[in-house]
């Protein structure tokens, strides 16, 4: 996939002129229409994997609303990989748009109950899928993984991330926040704002896929979750709103609309010096607002 017409957007606002901080946006969101941000360079060297061994099927896990199924059914649509995505919960009565787009790119679903979900995504042998499926090239649910943080590292080739002092990113399984880390240089500040509640192994799981210890320059935080994963409230959509009116650039519920959030209460609490120049990561995630009403969102 093209990376040459990503762009990087400033964020002016009364906040960071007043604090005189720049807030810069890496808009991955760019890289392709369903297909936005993160997962895609998650999805990588999974594929690459695949290919060497001389596998023609990806069997993966996920929610019915998940970016990582949208991005893997096209992924493997654009490798010639067949897909199979083991969805967490019963069969809804309507598709959610996720599912419909994953459908589209020729993903087929196996639907387990939440309990069955978990007990099978745990299970790494791959046999056990052979019988239903024949052989199968297991992509582990998000593209937790040391191949998801080599994919994640080159987020920052998209851009020239010298002179930044803070690089932040929203974090769900930490793979991303991980390779972010890795391509980061010495003397820049890390931040991951966590989107789910209260999850207190996170640390543990970043610092296993990162193989040693985290440098003091990593930051975690978990104040911005909003109640939990893909929980929202009033605050948080009038805030996408607010921001999309400024800036002009749409966030999805779920991930960015809450790291940017983070990052202005951040802001606004002093947190960052004078003169710090923060790289947000625009993960994408964008196909995740379709699940909206019409007219929730101005965008
Ligand atoms: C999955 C996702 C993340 C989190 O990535 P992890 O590698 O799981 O931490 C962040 N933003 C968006 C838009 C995502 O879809």
């Amino acid at each position: 996939m093209q990376t040459d017409h990503i762009s990087v957007t400033d964020v002016e606002i009364p906040l960071t002129r007043q604090k005189n901080i720049q807030l810069s946006v890496l808009r991955l969101d760019q890289l392709h229409p369903v297909i936005s941000g993160n997962k895609w360079f998650k999805l990588k060297y999974y594929l690459r994997e695949a290919k060497d061994l001389g596998f023609d099927t990806l069997l993966t896990f996920g929610g019915a609303y998940s970016n990582h199924i949208a991005a893997t059914a096209y992924a493997a649509k654009e490798q010639h990989f067949k897909a199979i995505g083991v969805i967490r919960g019963e069969e809804p009565a309507q598709w959610s748009h996720t599912l419909q787009k994953a459908a589209a790119f020729g993903m087929k679903f196996v639907f387990l109950s939440r309990s069955n979900f978990t007990a099978v995504k745990r299970d790494t042998n791959p046999e056990r899928f052979r019988e239903q499926f024949g052989r199968v090239y297991i992509v582990p649910e998000g593209g937790y993984g040391l191949p998801g943080v080599r994919g994640a590292k080159e987020m920052l080739n998209c851009t020239d991330i010298k002179s930044y002092t803070h690089i932040a990113a929203a974090v769900g399984t930490g793979a991303t926040i991980t390779g972010l880390l890795q391509a980061s240089l010495p003397g820049q500040q890390v931040l991951g704002i966590s989107v789910l509640k209260n999850n207190r192994s996170l640390w543990n799981e970043i610092e296993q896929l990162h193989t040693m210890p985290l440098p003091n320059r990593f930051h975690l935080f978990h104040d911005f979750h909003f109640g939990g994963y893909a929980k929202f409230d009033a605050d948080l959509i009038s805030f996408m709103n607010r921001f999309y009116h400024i800036s002009n650039i749409p966030l999805d519920f779920v991930y960015t609309a809450k790291m940017m959030y983070g990052l202005i209460k951040l802001a606004e609490k002093n947190c960052f010096p004078t003169h710090s120049r923060v790289l947000s990561i625009h993960t994408g995630g964008l196909q995740g607002n379709k699940s909206f009403p019409p007219g929730v969102l101005i965008f």
